[in-house]
């Protein structure tokens, strides 16, 4: 069935559809997230240009982004279960974005009411699109097709494109009517969306529905069947009590969010572990272990490459010489550089990596996603000359940041759609949208322990943690790259003999 789709530039025309689809998800996600730290700490004397803002401190604004971001992110997992169980990935993502809309809506009426709300539903909404329609790019290609990874990048395009745009336009809308104005220009974004989806509905036939013949595992999914499973088997249930216990020391010692967040992580586990016990032959057991510790290298990879948002661009507005012929260059501005180098070199990194593996050479995802830890982490030197100048001189210049950002746009090319793509070629069929959901957590999983580390930088200094972030990540993506062959060896073959298809 998928030979019948019908093709363009050499794609199944749905990867089109799903392309545009999320490139104006992303365009609304990015513009909001762009303007939300500046609106919540914007005072509500009415004094700033751009209106009244929620008068919130610094701290506070920080504190609600940084669960923000990552809720954004873990609530992906429910959306992958609802998918893989009820809806199918198709209806999902088309109930996603109705939520997207109403969310980003709500945003624009200027109420503190109308925030909370908002901003709930947008988690809600991004929870049930983003993990099903990444699925949905995999389900347009057979097993086996080697353009499934271009495909990925291609998708991947349409993310940056959506965010390059977002954040160059938010500002002049901001600065001409206002913070809601912004808000509602993501509303509109994401109205555009649904539209597009709706009208290329027809070219998704055969992608995204609700699978229920599988060989994989025995039955239909029940995750409270799992659950329950928990308690026949003592080895998981210690795992599981002690993981609890872990947790609610962490709600003592720490914060009620972190015991929150423990405890989510605990149920997690808990599943997997049931998951591994079901699945019923050794070729899907190890595949699946194969995926869980790939998702090692996915928080590192974005615990460190999220300093962008934070540290980084702190460091951009009070450290760096902005001066560029006499014009000082706005901080924001250095925000799309990583989405403008993605658009530049997204389809030449995936250009090598497939000829590499058309020639035989070693270009297994494992190897790919290891390779982009080292070449992301090796940015961060550029950091440490910054932070060298800076000691030296009082200022540091421009050229540190471009740098830097460069390299950590090619490992995020190295790493991010290929790991999309080796999720939908690794994951039990029957749990694909759930285990694109545990994905995306562990990447909001790792932007949490980007603003912890970033927060570091106080105590210690921005030498010592871009530093220590720079021979970390490179010794982690060694270790992985050693690890290429026994771990390739346990994917039984999933990503051998690739060959076109048309
Ligand atoms: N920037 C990418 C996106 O928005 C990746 C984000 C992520 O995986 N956390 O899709």
């Amino acid at each position: 069935q998928l030979q019948t789709q019908k093709q363009l530039f050499g794609h199944p025309i749905g990867l089109y559809i799903l392309f545009f689809t999320e490139m104006w998800e992303r365009f609304s996600y990015y513009g909001m997230r762009a303007l939300l730290v500046l609106y919540m700490t914007t005072s509500t004397l009415g004094t700033d240009p751009r209106g009244i803002g929620l008068g919130w401190s610094e701290e506070n604004a920080l504190e609600l982004y940084g669960w923000y971001t990552m809720l954004v992110y873990v609530l992906s997992i429910p959306g992958g279960m609802i998918a893989d169980k009820l809806l199918g990935q198709k209806k999902s993502v088309l109930v996603g974005a109705l939520i997207l809309c109403a969310g980003h809506g709500v945003l624009a009426i200027e109420d503190l009411w109308a925030f909370y709300t908002g901003l709930g539903l947008v988690v809600l909404g991004v929870g049930m699109l983003k993990p099903n329609i990444s699925t949905m790019v995999g389900g347009l290609y057979a097993p086996g097709d080697i353009r499934r990874d271009k495909g990925f990048s291609v998708f991947y395009i349409g993310i940056n494109l959506g965010s390059l745009l977002a954040t160059l336009l938010v500002g002049f809308i901001v600065a001409e009517w206002g913070w809601h104005a912004g808000f509602a220009m993501a509303g509109v974004a994401m109205l555009l969306g649904l539209v597009v989806y709706l009208a290329g509905y027809k070219h998704l036939k055969y992608v995204g529905n609700l699978d229920k013949s599988d060989t994989e595992a025995s039955d239909e999914v029940s995750y409270g069947r799992l659950y329950s499973d928990l308690f026949k088997s003592p080895k998981h249930l210690v795992i599981t009590f002690v993981l609890v216990v872990v947790s609610i020391i962490g709600w003592f010692f720490l914060e009620w969010g972190y015991g929150l967040l423990f405890l989510f992580l605990t149920a997690i586990i808990a599943l997997m572990m049931m998951i591994y016990k079901e699945l019923n032959s050794q070729v899907y057991k190890d595949r699946f272990v194969v995926l869980l510790l790939s998702f090692i290298m996915v928080i590192i990879f974005w615990g460190a490459f999220e300093q962008a948002g934070g540290l980084m661009n702190l460091y951009t507005d009070s450290k760096t010489d902005r001066d560029l012929f006499g014009w000082t260059v706005p901080t924001m501005m250095f925000q799309s550089l990583n989405a403008g180098f993605i658009i530049i070199f997204a389809t030449v990194v995936a250009n090598i990596w497939a000829k590499r593996k058309l020639k035989g050479k070693e270009a297994s995802s494992i190897f790919k996603m290891a390779t982009g830890i080292i070449i992301m982490g090796f940015g961060f030197l550029f950091m440490v000359f910054a932070a060298m100048q800076f000691e030296k001189s009082g200022s540091s210049s421009m050229i540190w940041l471009v740098l830097a950002y460069f390299f950590h746009t090619i490992g995020e090319l190295c790493l991010s759609p290929v790991a999309l793509s080796f999720i939908t070629k690794l994951a039990p069929v029957k749990y694909a949208s759930l285990m694109m959901g545990v994905y995306f957590a562990a990447t909001g999983l790792g932007s949490k322990v980007a603003g912890i580390v970033g927060e570091s930088a106080s105590d210690f200094g921005e030498y010592s943690v871009f530093l220590g972030i720079l021979i970390f990540t490179i010794v982690i993506g060694l270790i992985f790259i050693l690890l290429t062959k026994p771990l390739k060896r346990l994917t039984h073959g999933a990503e051998d003999n690739e060959r076109k298809f048309q």
